[in-house]
């Protein structure tokens, strides 16, 4: 009898040949998560905490960022949740946030470099994160990193942030901090992004950058391809550097949601990624399908 989505989803996921891949959520709304077993997933590899403009102007308050990340936390038991910080631009723009007329949002000032031109907003983020940091196995990741030095200023900017909750007489823990591997630049040398704690790959955006073909233009969705060579050999150089450094690797661009390309990744070496909830019973079934190799 062929094994079916509900048999293996509450299970880890594991190969055919018997290798061991984390399968983790993506989490675009927290709401999302009341309807989901946690014993479904490894926990969650992304959230994207653009929902927290939804339907206001501007950010939420520290308090009220403080419970939502807490209540993500909560949900999670003690699985790792990686909080993204706001990757506003691009193909999210936040009226109000990013900036108007730029002739290019996806190569213009999205993602970190955004927090870093608003650190009053950015360093609101940073306090309501490191205060739910104590409720749970949370990492804060860093979207669109792109020189090693954004990785240095955040750090400085965390440091500082905990130190001074600390004297403002708040229970908070500084968490590791990651990155995205989705600009190109990171990809090709990620050793000289050591400083970050873990990578994540957004293969979303690396492939957009790869093959100079726009995520939201469908009359180049035929060259949008993850599935690409140049990705792949990407993907498979981040997964490589990373082990030699000691750096967990996982993905969480859509790419890792699609079975068909699971025969590339596991073959690129990748043994972790994150999915939307919704494909994670499909994507353990493919895997327990496949021959990792070793
Ligand atoms: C990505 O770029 O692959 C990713 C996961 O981030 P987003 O889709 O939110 O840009
Ligand atoms: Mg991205």
């Amino acid at each position: 009898r062929a094994a079916r989505e509900a048999d293996v989803l509450t299970r880890p996921a594991v190969t055919a040949d018997g290798v061991a891949v984390k399968v983790m959520i993506n989490v675009a709304e927290p709401a999302e998560l009341d309807r989901l077993d946690p014993e479904i997933c490894d926990g969650i590899g992304l959230v994207r905490t653009e929902f927290l403009f939804t339907g206001r102007d501007g950010l939420p308050d520290e308090e009220t960022q403080y419970r939502a990340y807490r209540r993500i936390l909560e949900w999670a038991e003690d699985r790792p949740v990686t909080i993204r910080t706001v990757d506003a631009g691009g193909d999210k723009p936040v009226p109000g946030l990013t900036l108007d007329g730029e002739s290019n949002p996806f190569l213009g000032v999205r993602g970190v470099r955004l927090s870093l031109a608003r650190p009053e907003i950015f360093r609101l983020q940073l306090r309501a994160l490191c205060r739910a940091a104590v409720h749970g196995d949370l990492k804060i990741m860093l979207p669109m990193v792109t020189v090693p030095e954004e990785i240095a200023t955040v750090a400085a900017m965390l440091e500082a942030t905990v130190i001074q909750l600390g004297s403002d007489g708040f229970r908070a823990r500084k968490p590791p901090l990651g990155i995205m591997v989705e600009v190109p630049a990171v990809a090709v040398v990620p050793e000289l992004y050591a400083e970050a704690a873990f990578f994540s790959i957004g293969s979303n955006d690396l492939t957009q950058y790869t093959t100079a073909s726009a995520r939201d233009i469908a009359a180049v969705a035929a060259l949008n391809d993850p599935g690409h060579a140049a990705v792949v050999a990407l993907i498979r150089n981040t997964v490589a550097r990373g082990a030699e450094l000691g750096i967990e690797v996982s993905l969480c661009g859509d790419m890792g949601g699609d079975p068909a390309h699971w025969p590339a990744l596991l073959r690129a070496g990748l043994r972790s990624a994150s999915v939307a909830p919704p494909l994670v019973g499909r994507v353990k079934l493919a895997l327990a399908g496949l021959r990792a190799g070793g």
